[in-house]
């Protein structure tokens, strides 16, 4: 693999119809509610919750065809628009990222972007893939480099024993605090053109404690000691 990973962002209909199901049938996580995002979008998937399985299916099937088909041209250029302004700042996002993690090699991976028709924008970590909203055409770059600190910091972590001790649960928490922190640094401001929200309404006090710990180490491996050891 070359040094740095390339994302290539395509579309994937039948993943899309997957993620809806699975955040319909478990919508929370950490004060977020992924499946209200989900009918204020598409009202219609509403009739999910008086359904049997086999018709909860069939819904979001139908659904999902029929809404790709109606917005066919809408995510084609959501395809080639985040690819673009991807690739315009992928080399100054490296730079940056091996800076925090101190060269640490990218782990392998298909590294692909999947558009998708709602706003959870899961990643999956075995693979390096993740989904992106159509119509976040504002916001994107913050996405993207927001999935890739997580699979830096999952890589990093993989090497640290202390992580050992700590559940997934405890490991994706700090994760997220750790992209709270340096995504609001001002070189990764200048990447993604803004400063993105906690968007996890229950990290926000964790955030500022943690603040702390990042501007002591300015480390990713001593931050991880670190925050394992205040638990
Ligand atoms: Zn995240």
């Amino acid at each position: 693999m070359e040094k740095h990973p390339h994302i290539i962002f395509c579309l994937n209909k039948e993943l899309d119809k997957d993620m809806i199901k699975e955040f319909l049938e478990y919508p929370k996580k950490a004060g977020m509610d992924f499946a209200a995002e989900i009918l204020e979008i598409h009202p219609k998937l509403k009739e999910y919750y008086g359904l049997k399985p086999k018709e909860q299916k069939a819904l979001i099937s139908d659904y999902s065809d029929l809404y790709y088909l109606e917005h066919s041209g809408d995510l084609e250029k959501a395809k080639k628009s985040f690819q673009k302004k991807w690739d315009k700042v992928e080399n100054i996002f490296f730079i940056e990222t091996d800076k925090v993690f101190n060269n640490l090699s990218w782990p392998e991976g298909k590294y692909r972007g999947f558009i998708s028709i709602i706003t959870a924008g899961p990643r999956f970590l075995e693979t390096k893939e993740f989904q992106s909203f159509y119509g976040w055409e504002r916001n994107i770059i913050g996405q993207v480099v927001h999935e890739m600190l997580h699979f830096q910091f999952y890589n990093q972590l993989s090497f640290i024993k202390e992580a050992k001790t700590i559940d997934k649960e405890e490991r994706w928490q700090l994760s997220e605090i750790f992209n709270d922190i340096i995504q609001a640094e001002p070189d990764f401001v200048k990447v993604q053109g803004y400063t993105p929200k906690v968007p996890y309404p229950e990290h926000r006090d964790l955030v500022e404690k943690y603040k702390k710990i990042w501007a002591r180490t300015q480390n990713v491996n001593e931050f991880i000691i670190k925050s394992i050891n205040i638990k």
